[in-house]
């Protein structure tokens, strides 16, 4: 996973490139952190997808995070805007229309794909998933430039129905993004993992925004881009029943276990199994020292990024989606072995996250 020789090489090809877009592996993360993630974009092959909130000064705020960005991580990182309409308590829900007005403001800064302000398709809304992908057909018919439709929707749908949601997609051919909600992991269950990889083999160029390490999963499965999270309210969409995010500290990526946690957390299970070698991080941020290092946001941001990036570069090194997929699954399996690790050895409650068991079982 740390293998020096993986750093630098470029993210391959995935099977349906979006025209235009150099980055298949892309960051999420709000606006108020549009700095600290172009710092990213300007050294790596990284793209951002940020949160513009809604409201009056929407697209004025949207220039400005726009050129910000270009400021910083230069002209050739990607920028992908999102509404985040579809969260919240005060979300929207799909079936309204899409407003044309939103991806013309993209579009005007110069972003080569613009994305729908959708609202989130709720656990059997079969009803609202097609008037979504309606309101996108009647959006396409005009449509002056290239634009995503943002699929938020409940993870059952995935889960139970990706036969249904893929032909409906197919249907239409208009380039979609998901979005995953659910009050736990989405990607916690080997049916929601096996949907998901059934949506993004479609000839159709199919994304997945808003998750967490499967990202990497993603993109071996042949996802067009895939966003991760920089704070578990960006990690997946909280049903409306479960409002925002929970609070959190800070936490760090333990890369060999492939898993966030709090850096009070590491530092003690670190105290009791010292020589341990899962501590050590060969990413850019920190250069072969011991996870402890990190202490705040700015240290656990780059880090984050950074271990996750090698070890996307790492599973998608091979020739193709088949060998990219076995690649990963096989560090899934190495993960799950350092929890277990981890846990005998520290007599700490150490739980291992449900996605290693998702994507093992695939
Ligand atoms: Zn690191």
């Amino acid at each position: 996973m740390a293998n020096p020789n993986l750093l630098r090489r470029p993210v391959p090809e995935s099977l349906n490139p979006l025209p235009g877009v150099a980055d298949t592996l892309f960051v999420q993360a709000p606006n108020a952190k549009v700095e600290q993630v172009a710092q990213l974009c300007a050294t790596d092959q990284l793209g951002a997808v940020i949160t513009i909130p809604t409201g009056k000064s929407r697209n004025t705020t949207l220039v400005k995070t726009v050129e910000k960005f270009r400021e910083i991580a230069g002209p050739d990182a990607t920028f992908i805007a999102d509404a985040n309409q579809y969260s919240g308590n005060n979300r929207s829900f799909a079936g309204e229309d899409l407003d044309e007005d939103w991806l013309k403001a993209q579009w005007d800064t110069g972003l080569p794909w613009a994305l729908t302000n959708s609202g989130y398709v709720s656990k059997n809304d079969d009803a609202s998933l097609r008037g979504l992908l309606e309101a996108g057909d009647r959006l396409a018919k005009t449509a002056a430039g290239n634009f995503m439709l943002g699929i938020p929707l409940d993870v059952q749908l995935v889960a139970d129905r990706a036969d249904e949601v893929r032909d409906l997609v197919e249907q239409f051919g208009i380039p979609v993004a998901f979005m995953l909600g659910s009050a736990s992991d989405p990607l916690g269950s080997h049916k929601a993992v096996k949907g998901l990889v059934h949506l993004l083999k479609s000839p159709v160029p199919t994304s997945l925004l808003r998750t967490d390490m499967s990202a990497i999963g993603a993109l071996c499965a042949g996802a067009s881009i895939a966003a991760m999270g920089t704070s578990s309210a960006l990690r997946h969409i909280f049903p409306p029943a479960n409002g925002f995010g929970r609070a959190t500290g800070v936490s760090a990526m333990v890369p060999q276990a492939l898993s966030m946690h709090r850096v009070e957390t590491i530092a003690l299970a670190m105290g009791l199994t010292p020589e341990e070698l899962h501590w050590n991080c060969f990413c850019d941020g920190c250069q072969g020292r011991k996870l402890d290092h990190i202490l705040d946001d700015v240290q656990a941001f780059r880090h984050n990024i950074f271990s996750t990036l090698d070890i996307a570069r790492h599973a998608m090194s091979g020739p193709d989606s088949a060998a990219n997929l076995q690649s990963w699954k096989s560090t899934c399996t190495a993960a799950q072995f350092v929890h277990m690790d981890i846990a005998s050895s520290t007599g700490m409650r150490w739980d291992t996250p449900s996605f290693l068991g998702g994507w093992v079982k695939l």
